[in-house]
């Protein structure tokens, strides 16, 4: 049976870490895996989270399964982060999954189950991981409008024509903030025309949270989110704890479900919970529980919160001095994007050549559509990099 399988598509990502580990060279640069790391160069446990993780270890009694949809209070404790009070509670359903990625396939799930000819709509370009599961899912998919490779901003009238395509039932996925891999994000005015279309042809939007706090604070970043979940009967969530907690391996995340009723949420309810049984039973709980601590905690959550914000701005320190450096060696504005962008993430406009004579003769590496991490970089290779653009010809 098993000499049936064939090679599955190498993850662009993974290949790129693996080639950069194999690089003798000293001064190379690692812009291309997505994890937030510090001037030294480390992804650190943050501070509040050791904290939980001290009391956890002293209070804990027992590891016995919690419920297929986790512990209602992380549940309580999330949706109060995302949506702060957008939505009665009535309306709202959830389930604990293990990462964003897996509130992402639940959500999918709950669309196959009520709707399997959806189409779900993704912004073009989106995380890859995206169109990846939805295939694996066998659903049908569509793409809408939203680089615009000249300005690097939103291309948001191609955005409202594709949108204006999708039919009632379709499903409209969404970045929050922080655009992985653009970096280019919707005005607030620009969600309020989003929840308009959306609400004329009754297409489901689909809310992907991965990077809350990283972009404009935790609130601006939720504010679209929060409009659409004001205004419209239905909306899908799946957020991620991985960044903005930094606990990227202990796999949190989490699936909500916005429904028009409240006599609906029982059946949603359970549904998520179905879904939980069928693939992996109870979701982790070790980094849903910190989570749940420090969010309930108001010394821990105001500890959290210092340090979100001190890596949120370190990140906008570097995109400014990046932006700067840039503008004085190209003596133009055309790199002012990056300072615009927000998040880790900003696509360069670079052409595959260009990127491959990056890695290959500054060793500076990312991604092949030339995504860049800006928490790859420091005070030092800032200027390293703007060079190596410039030297590169972009
Ligand atoms: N969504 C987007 C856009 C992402 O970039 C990521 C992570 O890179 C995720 C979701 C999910 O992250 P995780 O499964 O690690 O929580």
């Amino acid at each position: 049976m098993l000499n049936a399988l064939h090679a599955q598509p190498q993850d662009k990502i993974l290949q790129l870490i693996q080639l950069y580990k194999d690089d003798p060279r000293e001064t190379k640069i690692d812009l291309g895996v997505g994890v937030y790391k510090d001037a030294t160069g480390l992804t650190p446990v943050m501070r509040a989270v050791k904290a939980a993780e001290k009391q956890l270890w002293e209070v804990e009694t027992t590891k016995t399964y919690t419920n297929l949809a986790g512990d209602p209070a992380y549940a309580e404790a999330m949706q109060a982060l995302l949506l702060d009070g957008a939505v009665p509670a009535d309306r709202l359903s959830a389930a604990a999954t293990p990462g964003g990625t897996g509130a992402i396939r639940q959500a999918l799930g709950l669309v196959q189950l009520a709707n399997p000819e959806a189409t779900i709509w993704l912004s073009n370009p989106t995380w890859p991981n995206h169109p990846s599961i939805i295939k694996y899912l066998g659903m049908k998919m569509a793409d809408y409008r939203y680089f615009d490779a000249d300005s690097r901003g939103v291309d948001f009238d191609g955005m409202l024509a594709d949108l204006a395509q999708a039919k009632a039932g379709d499903v409209v996925l969404l970045h929050a903030c922080c655009h992985n891999p653009t970096g280019a994000n919707l005005t607030l005015p620009q969600w309020a025309a989003v929840a308009d279309l959306l609400a004329k042809t009754g297409a489901i939007p689909f809310v992907d949270i991965a990077y809350q706090g990283f972009g404009d604070g935790l609130a601006e970043d939720a504010a679209g989110l929060r409009l659409l979940a004001g205004r419209l009967p239905e909306l899908l969530i799946a957020a991620s704890c991985s960044k903005n907690f930094g606990i990227y391996r202990e796999r949190t995340g989490i699936v909500i479900a916005v429904s028009p009723k409240p006599e609906m949420r029982a059946v949603v309810q359970d549904n998520l919970a179905f879904l939980n049984r069928q693939t992996y039973s109870f979701p982790p709980d070790h980094g849903a529980r910190l989570v749940t601590m420090i969010l309930n905690d108001p010394a821990l959550r105001a500890d959290w919160q210092a340090e979100l914000e001190d890596i949120r701005k370190n990140m906008l320190t570097l995109r400014e001095a990046l932006a700067a450096e840039l503008r004085r060696l190209s003596g133009s504005d055309r790199f002012g994007f990056l300072a615009q962008h927000r998040g880790m993430f900003s696509r360069l406009g670079a052409t595959p050549e260009q990127v491959e004579t990056l890695r290959r003769e500054h060793g500076i590496y990312m991604v092949g559509d030339s995504r860049m991490n800006i928490a790859g970089l420091n005070a030092r290779t800032v200027p390293i990099l703007a060079k190596a653009i410039i030297d590169t010809g972009i």
